[in-house]
């Protein structure tokens, strides 16, 4: 992959908030660009999602503004839901190989090799040993002074420290605060409800008849985790697709229905068609909210109907940019190349090497970008929906970083997985006909293994 080499104008003191896939990126590539980087992460180590952990919250349902938050919503069973090769970071391949690999060779592994991957680039960067991450310094507050200078306030011990930064990149990640459905007669309801941030492992569903409510890979994965203890499952979508519903082939106890009508105070749950179960368990997979507790913008940036915004390219607030960024918020993407773009771009733009457009000149593109979406009838909440366009987005990125366009053998086996995956659904993480490209992809990531 050709890049411009990093020819810092000016450089800045920037803090990262969060020590994931993105805040990782984000730190290596404001290095590269000559920036100071300070990342604050609220736990004891690396890889955010990629920390899969025995412990639940203790709302299960995640309502409870004084719960505890856990940041991850891996399950025990979790393998990737897109092959190694496309899901990786473009110039730090996530390939099986290296001297000494003792990992899950898998094409698409469990949740521990993609922590081990992303420790690994943590540490081949110089951003674990070297300090730049702080550990346990959860971000409390986030604000611009007088001066336009950002500070950031965490908890040090029992005391509230705080610094000053030229800026500030958010990458707190977008799969922790729970989205729930609504439901009619529910406050009555008498079983149980939890969100799928929640679920861990199928033992608690044991000869329960679980109803799992969306069509997400989470309900996708969960319903046959749990399909074979569980005594029914059924799955509610709100849009099945054609000949999709009834009992599901290659499994006894699984059903797929409409969306639930109502639930009864006798346990029963009741499905826009007119169907009828008896549920123990009512299973939210019906995804997360954006969620920046720690930010004050005073209005400027605003979280409504999971719109964050006005962000222009869904990075830069205009009347921020380039001192607040954001990193990460495109969903039904590829998302570390997608990571490694904006962060290059965003690096590029605070040392001055890339301009950005006037800040009237953002503030139109982001007011055409709603226009055109509320002209197509995309409801506010799709605003970060990238399906159909992650590529041209990031090739976009990629043209105003210097840097290639997006391979071709990556777009082509991300199309190829989808489809595999749409006509697979049981094995297509271990059965493909994309030979062709996966031969072309370690052909190119060969430059860098
Ligand atoms: P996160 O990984 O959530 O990291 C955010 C970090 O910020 C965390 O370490 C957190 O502790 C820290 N943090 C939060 N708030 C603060 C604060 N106030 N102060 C300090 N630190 C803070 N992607 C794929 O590419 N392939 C897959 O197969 C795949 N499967 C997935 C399965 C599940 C169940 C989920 C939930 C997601 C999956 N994803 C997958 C998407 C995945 O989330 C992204 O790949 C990526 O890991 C997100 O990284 P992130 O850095 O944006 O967020």
């Amino acid at each position: 992959m050709s890049c411009p080499a990093a020819l810092p104008v000016t450089t800045r003191h920037v803090a990262v908030i969060g020590a994931g896939a993105a805040g990782l990126v984000a730190a290596r590539e404001l290095r590269r660009e000559g920036h100071g980087v300070v990342v604050f992460e609220r736990s004891n180590r690396v890889g955010g999602t990629w920390v899969y952990t025995k412990e639940t919250e203790s709302d299960p349902l995640g309502i409870d503004g004084a719960r505890n938050v856990i940041q991850s919503s891996m399950y025990s069973s979790l393998r990737t839901n897109l092959p190694r090769e496309v899901m990786g970071f473009r110039d730090y391949p996530f390939v099986a190989t290296g001297q000494g690999f003792r990992g899950d060779p898998r094409r698409f592994p469990g949740h521990e090799e993609v922590l081990g991957y992303l420790e690994r680039f943590g540490r081949e960067f110089g951003l674990v040993e070297g300090g730049i991450v702080r550990f346990e310094k959860e971000a409390r507050r986030v604000w611009r002074g007088e001066d336009g200078r950002w500070k950031v306030a965490w908890m040090n011990g029992r005391e509230l420290a705080e610094e000053v930064f030229d800026a500030v990149v958010v990458c707190n990640g977008h799969f922790t605060e729970p989205r729930l459905a609504e439901i009619c007669g529910i406050d009555t309801w008498p079983g149980k409800q939890m969100h799928s941030h929640n679920y861990r492992t199928p033992d608690p569903f044991h000869n329960q008849a679980v109803v799992l409510i969306g069509s997400s890979a989470s309900a996708v994965d969960i319903s046959r985790d749990i399909s074979p203890v569980a005594s029914e499952v059924h799955v509610a979508c709100r849009c099945p697709e054609v000949g999709s519903l009834g009992k599901q082939p290659g499994h006894d106890n699984m059903w797929i229905h409409p969306m639930i009508d109502r639930v009864c105070e006798d346990g029963t749950v009741i499905f826009l068609d007119g169907s009828s179960v008896r549920a123990d368990v009512i299973m939210h997979c019906t995804g997360y909210k954006y969620h920046f507790p720690f930010l004050e913008t005073d209005g400027i940036v605003t979280v409504d109907d999971n719109c964050v915004g006005p962000l222009y390219k869904h990075v830069f607030p205009p009347l921020l940019a380039p001192w607040l960024s954001f990193v990460g918020l495109p969903w039904k993407v590829i998302p570390f190349p997608q990571f490694e773009h904006q962060t290059k771009w965003i690096a590029g733009a605070l040392s001055g090497r890339i301009a950005l457009p006037s800040q009237k000149a953002m503030s139109e593109d982001v007011d055409s970008f709603y226009s055109d979406l509320e002209a197509a009838g995309v409801p506010k909440r799709y605003t970060h929906n990238m399906a159909n366009y992650q590529f041209d987005y990031n090739d976009w990125l990629a043209r105003e970083t210097g840097c290639d366009p997006t391979e071709e053998w990556r777009k082509q086996m991300y199309r190829a997985c989808s489809l595999n995956r749409h006509a697979r659904p049981e094995t297509y993480r271990d059965e493909w006909d994309d030979h062709e490209w996966i031969a072309e992809a370690y052909v190119d990531l060969a430059k860098y293994t």
